[in-house]
């Protein structure tokens, strides 16, 4: 075993790139640290690339990522102990989110004809006969940013639409999960050894950065709000365009005539997957004032019953170790400003691991309510109705997903809801269906990853006319 660092901390030695686990700082993986030039040089080979894998077209493209997906599936144990490894993610929790980016990827790959293939168009003018076509062709190189809290989700259900749609793509893995990101990049070249269509590139920030003022065609940018500024600024300098999928502060809001079980079921699990660092994680409840109490005993029980440590267990450590101090400012906060922990607290701050912690009363303006916490706590407010409830469920920057319970108003506050995407009785289940679109307004980002939307993301619409 191999400590670098503190566990978790990524560091740097002889030109490498370090990665740990974050509870016990084994080795995860040492990867070489790219410099400008070698990004530039990565972006070049990935041109070259681009043209053949373009020129395969939708059936040749599709034949080879469907053999990937099956290397993948066949290979999903591999890929959740590294992913268990780098990350400290429970197991189970890895193979789940390994199913889901597969089968992102099957979608993409057996749909991208249908959605991107040409189409002859309507088309009239009063002085002349024309026929019209709408192609779609591909960017060229897509330069990818991903976070470390889905490294196989995040890349994979962004690169599989972008490789669908027929661009070549170069990946900057997080420095908390190069292991992971380079492991996707070798099994693609297994099934796809004639050219460098998929590369991963490794750094801290500055090679992001780098990526960002290469020339690629397309930045797809996964990260945080304040980081997403940067990579805007950065793309500016050559008007590279970007998708921006950022952080979140996603609420439930909680109705008379709910299912109050199922609600706090789906609550629970919403707020405290992968130790409550997911970008769609459940941060905030707003609840109507007679279900108010009993809901908040249900999430309670349900939340106090799950158990925290190293794998075998329902939440994992945090992974990135300071964001633990953002979690302890939260909740310290929040009690300095009269809220109660009715479940964990201050003291369920305990590195790596943070217990679930559920607090009550805390008022609007903390940071509780208003920041991305990233960790396993939830807020639950009392609110006299569903339209005090979309006030304060829309009063923050993020809007990213959410979830109603109800039955009789629940369509309607899923429309009044500020997000872009919302679940009715149940939570984050929109991520796991490939024909949805995937994205956020506001500090959330902009731009669509999945389903149709999302190869449209990484093709360039072209017109064409001709006069008969
Ligand atoms: P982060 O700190 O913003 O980093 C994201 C990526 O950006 C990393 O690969 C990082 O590289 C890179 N980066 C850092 N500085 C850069 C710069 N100046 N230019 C270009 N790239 C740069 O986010 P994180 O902590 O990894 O991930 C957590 C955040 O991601 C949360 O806010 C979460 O909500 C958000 N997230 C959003 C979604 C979504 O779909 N909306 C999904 C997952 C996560 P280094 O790590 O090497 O610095």
């Amino acid at each position: 075993m191999t400590t670098v660092n503190a566990p978790g901390v990524p560091g740097i030695s002889d030109g490498e790139l370090i990665s740990t686990n974050p509870a016990t700082g084994e080795l995860a993986g040492r990867f070489p640290v790219a410099d400008a030039e070698a990004v530039g040089r990565a972006v070049g080979r990935a041109r070259e690339a681009a043209d053949w894998w373009a020129g395969l077209g939708f059936t040749g493209r599709r034949g080879r990522l469907l053999r990937w997906r099956a290397l993948l599936a066949n290979r999903i144990t591999e890929l959740a102990a590294l992913s268990h490894l780098e990350t400290g993610k429970p197991i189970a929790d890895a193979v789940v989110e390994a199913v889901s980016a597969i089968d992102h990827l099957d979608w993409a790959a057996r749909n991208a004809k249908r959605v991107l293939g040409p189409r002859r168009m309507r088309s009239r003018l009063v002085v002349a006969e024309f026929s019209a076509r709408l192609e779609y062709r591909p960017l060229g190189v897509v330069g990818m940013i991903a976070p470390w809290n889905y490294p196989v989700l995040t890349p994979l259900g962004a690169f599989g639409y972008a490789l669908a749609a027929g661009n070549a793509v170069v990946l900057k893995p997080s420095e908390y999960t190069p292991a992971v990101g380079q492991w996707l990049v070798d099994t693609f070249a297994e099934v796809v050894p004639e050219q460098p269509v998929l590369q991963a590139v490794h750094g801290l920030g500055d090679v992001g950065a780098a990526l960002c003022r290469s020339g690629v065609d397309k930045i797809a940018f996964t990260g945080s709000t304040r980081t997403a500024k940067k990579v805007m600024a950065a793309c500016a300098e050559n008007l590279t365009p970007l998708v921006v999928e950022a952080g979140g502060k996603d609420a439930v809001i909680v109705d008379d005539d709910a299912d109050l079980d199922a609600a706090a079921e789906a609550c629970v699990w919403g707020a405290l997957t992968n130790a409550g660092q997911t970008c769609i994680g459940i941060e905030r409840a707003y609840v109507t004032a007679p279900v108010y109490d009993a809901f908040v005993d249900k999430v309670v029980t349900r939340a106090g019953r799950l158990t925290v440590g190293p794998d075998g267990t329902d939440l994992g450590p945090i992974t990135m170790p300071d964001q633990i101090s953002t979690i302890r400012r939260h909740i310290e906060d929040a009690v300095a400003r009269g809220g109660r922990a009715v479940l964990g607290g201050v003291d369920a701050v305990q590195p790596p691991y943070v217990h679930p912690t559920v607090l009550v009363d805390v008022p609007e303006d903390a940071d509780a309510v208003r920041e991305e916490t990233f960790g396993p706590t939830l807020t639950i407010t009392r609110v006299a109705d569903v339209d005090e409830a979309l006030t304060r469920t829309n009063a923050v920057r993020y809007g990213l997903g959410g979830a109603v319970f109800g039955r009789r108003r629940a369509t309607e506050i899923a429309a009044r809801m500020r997000s872009g995407m919302t679940a009715i009785n149940s939570t984050l289940t929109f991520v796991g269906m490939p024909t949805l679109p995937f994205g956020g307004v506001g500090d959330s980002g902009f731009g669509r990853i999945h389903g149709a939307d999302g190869l449209r993301e990484f093709a360039r619409s072209k017109a064409v006319t001709r006069r008969r």
